[in-house]
């Protein structure tokens, strides 16, 4: 409790800079970003330096020193679950003034902060198929598959299935990027043409 000639001054923290919704700025599972905060006294005094605690969704928890009332590119990592996610701010409050000493105090104030985190996406595609193929004979085609997240597809396995759902081949991503790319992944599929004209071969999946 503080002492009678004490004044406990309300604290507020405010998140003055962090990711947009921005294309460009989107924060992904996994993916590293930043934010930066104020802690703002409702009386305006300048707060020195104190300490702001950071809870993470994952249970997490780091200080940050605030200095001259703001802690700037805090770097914080998305959570491992995509959707929205909450961080909680703690602001620790200064230790009450000595005694015989009026210098007011300042409360404990805590606040989330939630933000969306995108799942990674990754897309698919089929190059060097012959325009046309006799039916059940041997054909080889390229398929690759690029993930937002890297290369973290290397050593992932695709499924091609005919019009019928059965699975012709099961080609296994490599970890070198087609040339020229950075994060295309392919693998060099041989299988069959249907034996049925014009059966098409269906897309690959992951
Ligand atoms: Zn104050």
């Amino acid at each position: 409790m503080p002492r009678r000639h004490e004044v406990l001054h309300a604290t507020e923290i405010v998140v003055i800079d962090g990711p947009t919704a921005a294309p460009d700025d989107i924060v992904r599972v996994g993916d590293p970003f930043a934010i930066s905060v104020r802690i703002d006294c409702a009386s305006g005094c300048r707060l020195g330096s104190r300490t702001l605690e950071i809870r993470g969704p994952d249970g997490s928890a780091h200080a940050v020193e605030i200095v001259d009332g703001r802690a700037t590119a805090i770097d914080l990592v998305a959570s491992t679950k995509p959707g929205r996610q909450t961080w909680t701010l703690s602001y620790a409050p200064a230790p009450y003034a000595p005694a015989g000493q009026s210098v007011p105090s300042h409360a404990a104030v805590a606040r989330d902060w939630s933000y969306d985190i995108a799942p990674h996406t990754a897309s698919l595609a089929v190059w060097g198929v012959p325009d046309t193929i006799p039916a059940g004979q041997p054909v080889t085609l390229t398929v690759g598959a690029t993930s937002t997240a890297g290369l973290v597809l290397a050593g992932r396995t695709l499924e091609i299935r005919n019009a019928l759902g059965e699975v012709l081949a099961r080609p296994i991503l490599g970890k070198a990027p087609w040339p020229g790319t950075t994060a295309l992944l392919w693998a060099e599929v041989h299988s069959t043409a249907p034996r049925i004209r014009a059966s098409p071969l269906g897309l690959p999946t992951l």
